[in-house]
């Protein structure tokens, strides 16, 4: 019951109201005669005797308060009922009423209410004795009672109004502290940002002077308070823009209001664009009071917009901003530079089908998703999209990405296309470079492993390297200074590689094993960091020119080492030929001297031919040498018979021995029968002839040995050693190897005694290994000399043509011997020579000076025997001549002579169907050997 509570304040009650319900109680007790009549008031949790009619034996005094549980009157209240109780004693439930100690047991009473009908006490009358009310009774105090709650109806009314009143005072002075705490509030506010706000504010007066600015002004423009307050706005403008201020400060009075954008000059001279914002303050009676301006520093903000308009604008990447339907809202000019038009407004980006169809849906929807997209190559024409545009094809790689709110939602899509159509151009037209290289092209990745290779490349090599085939480390693996060159291209410079030598067969082996010398060029491809990606090889096939490099090189040496030759040749040659020289010029001379004995002509004679021998001899040497050294020397195997060899050279040498008064001796280890090999019959006498004639040239006392032993077991011999020793002056042992060099003579003192050219010992050496074998030496100075060489045991034993036993088969020679013999020869001088050295075993000799007349002569002549055919003749020569006898008559001996003494003569001369081959000058001895080859005595 809040309500009551809440209503229960101290009323006041009218003195008119409470005389007038004193005159009702006194009334009502009087006309019913009861002791007492009650008007009851609630008053919290108590019951206050009102009104107490003033009748005699009334207990009840007015202002007394009992409390309310047990009381009648409160059960009234309670259940806003009549109560009627005629004897409280005989009543369960009122025996112990409060009344009852006041004697009174009797008890009516109604409820008296607020016209709200809130309660207000009651009207009761009480009596000492039992008593039973009459309907009269009754009548009348709900009269009264009626009376009572039209005065509480009507003392409320005023109630009301005075209450009325006092909420509204109430209400008001509340309202004013209100408002004066919020102007309160607002007036700190307006501090806070008068003072600390990020804008500037400015106040001005009517002539437009400053009569109040704000800290953030002051920060904005660079001025003290002092310096602005009471100067003219238009001072701290530029000078230029004074006089419009003044125009424009004339309409701001007149509007009320201002927005604009202006420079302002700081105090430092700079200038600031500043957005302007104001309002015209006015007075009580609507004057003009003063200006309030904000004031924005938004010079940042103007060079970002235009750094951002500038960098769409002026952008040389194509930028196309859209929706997010895919429509254009701006586009830069390289884009329509780059496109060759600016798209339709209807146009929709993501419904272009020409895009639809090169898959770019996907990337669109990522882009939406707030992704950042690259897109492939993409080809576009904007013909495609509207005929009327011009036919415009490009090649462009494109970037996308959203534009976001400021909650981060996407609300705009930037396109960014780059032109790569010279590019892709480019591409085109490098692949058919590549491809159409007839250079090898190959293209590594940064770890060598191929990842192209042209036409050329597998025509060269046969295939492209398997995928783990890095040519970095098969280069690498060939020696520091590849490794070097390698780790400078990858640096990402070009590397020219020297010549490899390449064999693709052992990467891929079912290439053909064919190696070949390469030149290659490394080329760093580099990505747009500058670092190497990929590298470029271009290699070259120098195989040929390598090989004839090669060859060139060895030539070149050769050609060298004979210039050399030829020098030594020279300055060794010239005392060796000038001395037998001298000694035929010397003598011959002498000859001719008048009255010389028999004896002196004898000794002039041999005088000559000996030293016409020693130049022999030394031409000879130096035809051989030339010879070897020019790789012309040819081996002509054949079997030959070494003690026949040893044997012979033993008599040719044998009477020489004895005239020097010492012994030459030989020794053959095998009987002649086993004693064969297949060999150079000519070279191995060669050597033999040359070490011997030395023996007997350094040997002036003693004994000379030569000959062979075998090495290997008896059944299975491996080679010949011969051997060549002297009791001679020995050489020293700082010679020993020299000596075997081609002019070299040992320097010993003795050596100006003995004639030689330092050939013979080269010459052997050459032979003995052109025949597969070695020579050496082993000598003591003063004692003698051993010179040894091998020859391996080579034979064909099934071949039955072996050279026969000795002398079994020889024609021989006797001094009966009659031949007819034909001496071709051109020359007066050599014909005659000829002529006296076969005039011994000839019947008959005839002479023929040229070719034709040769074989003329053969041709009537059918019974000559032996030719001697010189090759040098007027009209044709002699291979001509014997190839046209041969023709006719194949029995007669043919022996051609040449003054040459070159290689290919005796081939040459064999194949014309000559029988043999003999050098000019021609010596008795050689062409008695060479008679006794084809004749018998
Ligand atoms: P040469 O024409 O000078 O004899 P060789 O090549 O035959 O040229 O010999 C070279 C040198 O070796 C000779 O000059 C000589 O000094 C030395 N020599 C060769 N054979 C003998 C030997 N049997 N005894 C001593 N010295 C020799």
């Amino acid at each position: 019951m809040s309500m009551i509570i809440a209503n229960n304040r101290p009323e006041k009650f009218p003195d008119w109201t409470l005389q007038k319900w004193q005159d009702i109680a006194d009334l009502i007790a009087e006309t019913i005669a009861i002791p007492a009549a009650l008007i009851m008031k609630t008053e919290n949790d108590f019951l206050e005797v009102f009104i107490s009619s003033q009748t005699k034996n009334n207990p009840y005094i007015a202002g007394r308060k009992e409390k309310r549980d047990g009381l009648f009157s409160e059960t009234v209240i309670k259940t806003q009922a009549k109560l009627l109780v005629s004897n409280a004693t005989k009543e369960i439930g009122w025996d112990k009423n409060t009344d009852l100690k006041l004697g009174m047991i009797a008890y009516l009473g109604f409820p008296l209410n607020f016209p709200d009908n809130r309660p207000f006490g009651t009207l009761c009358v009480l009596d000492n004795k039992e008593r039973s009310f009459t309907l009269l009774n009754e009548k009348l105090i709900l009269q009264f009672k009626n009376v009572i709650e039209l005065d509480l109806a009507l003392m409320k009314s005023f109630d009301l109004k005075s209450n009325q009143l006092t909420t509204t005072l109430a209400q008001e002075t509340v309202k004013r502290q209100q408002v004066n705490e919020e102007l309160r509030a607002s007036e700190e506010r307006f501090k806070l940002l008068f003072n600390k706000a990020p804008l500037g504010y400015q106040s001005l007066d009517f002539d437009g002077n400053f009569i109040e600015v704000n800290q953030q002004w002051l920060d904005n423009l660079g001025y003290d308070q002092e310096e602005v307050i009471g100067k003219w706005f238009g001072d701290f403008l530029p000078p230029a823009h004074q006089d419009g201020f003044r125009k424009q400060f004339a309409a701001f009075k007149e509007q009320g209001r201002v927005h604009s954008e202006f420079e302002m000059v700081h105090k430092n001279g700079s200038l600031l664009f500043i957005a302007f914002e104001g309002e015209i303050g006015y007075d009580l009676y609507g004057d003009f009071k003063q200006t309030h301006c904000i004031l924005q520093d938004i010079t940042e903000l103007k060079l970002s917009e235009s750094m951002f308009r500038d960098i769409i604008e002026k952008n040389p990447m194509s930028i196309q901003i859209l929706n997010m339907e895919g429509y254009v809202i701006q586009i830069n000019p390289a884009h329509t530079r780059l496109f060759g038009a600016c798209p339709p407004a209807d146009y929709s980006i993501f419904k272009d089908t020409q895009l639809i169809l090169q898959g770019f849906g996907k990337l669109f929807d990522r882009i939406k998703k707030g992704e950042v997209v690259y897109f492939p190559d993409s080809y576009f024409n904007v013909q495609n999209v509207d005929p009327s545009f011009p036919d415009s094809p490009v090649w462009t790689k494109a970037i996308g990405f959203t534009l976001n709110t400021n909650n981060g939602i996407p609300n705009r899509i930037v396109l960014m296309h780059e032109n790569i159509t010279e590019r892709r151009h480019a591409e085109a037209l490098l692949n058919d470079i590549i491809d159409k290289n007839p250079m090898s092209i190959q293209i590594v990745d940064i770890d060598g492993f191929t990842v192209r290779g042209n036409p050329a490349y597998t025509q060269l090599f046969g295939a492209i390297p398997p995928p783990d085939f890095s040519i970095f480390t098969d280069l690498e693996s060939k020696g520091p200074e590849l490794e070097k060159l390698i780790s400078i291209a990858k640096n990402g410079e070009i590397v020219h590689l020297p010549d490899i030598y390449f064999n693709a067969h052992d990467v891929v082996s079912e290439v053909p094993d064919n190696p070949l010398w390469i030149r290659a060029l490394i080329f760093p491809l580099k990505d747009s960091s500058g670092k190497p990606e990929q590298f470029v090889f271009m290699h070259e096939n120098i195989t040929e020119r390598k090989t004839a490099e090669h060859e060139l090189i060895a030539a070149k040496e050769k050609a060298e080492e004979s210039d050399m030759l030829k020098s030594a040749f020279l300055a060794n040659m010239s005392h060796e030929i000038r001395t037998p020289m001298n000694g035929i010029l010397g003598f011959s001379e002498l000859l001719k001297t008048p009255g010389l004995t028999g004896t002196e002509q004898l000794e002039y004679i041999s005088i000559i031919e000996k030293s016409g021998k020693r130049m022999l001899n030394i031409l000879n040497d130096i035809i051989d040498i030339s010879k070897i050294e020019a790789g012309l020397m040819k081996i002509d195997l054949s079997e030959t018979n070494i003690n026949q060899q040893i044997e012979y050279i033993y008599t040719f040498f044998k009477p020489e021995m004895e005239a020097k008064g010492m012994m030459l001796a030989f020794r053959n280890s095998l009987p002649a029968k086993e004693a064969v090999i297949r060999t150079d019959r000519e070279k191995l006498y060669a050597i033999l002839v040359n070490l011997v004639k030395n023996a007997i040239k350094y040997t002036e006392k003693g004994t000379i040995e030569f000959g062979y032993v075998t090495t290997g077991s008896p059944t299975k011999l491996t080679e010949f050693q011969f051997y060549v020793r002297d009791t001679g002056i020995g050489i020293p042992k700082d010679r020993i190897e020299a000596i075997f060099e081609r002019f070299i003579q040992a320097d010993i003192p003795d050596k100006m005694a003995r004639q030689g050219a330092g050939l013979g010992l080269t010459i052997a050496k050459s032979y003995v290994e052109m025949l597969g074998g070695k020579i050496w030496l082993e000598s003591e100075e003063g004692i003698g000399s051993t010179f040894y060489f091998t020859l391996p045991y080579t034979t064909e034993p099934e071949i039955n043509n072996r050279i026969p036993d000795d002398g079994s088969e020889n024609k021989v020679i006797t001094d009966v011997l009659q031949l007819k013999i034909l001496i071709a020869e051109d020359d007066e001088i050599s014909e005659k020579l000829i002529s006296i050295n076969v005039k011994g075993f000839s019947k008959e000799i005839i002479k023929a000076k040229t070719g034709i007349e040769t074989v003329a002569i053969c041709r009537s002549r059918p019974d000559i025997d032996l030719i001697l055919m010189d090759i040098q003749m007027p009209d044709f020569n002699g291979y001509e001549a014997s190839r046209q006898i041969r023709e006719f008559n194949r029995d007669v001996i043919i022996i051609a002579q040449t003054a040459f003494g070159l290689t290919g003569d005796r081939e040459k001369a064999i194949e014309a169907g000559c029988n043999d081959y003999i050098a000019k000058p021609i010596s008795k001895n050689e062409l008695l050997a060479l008679i006794k080859k084809y004749f018998k005595y």
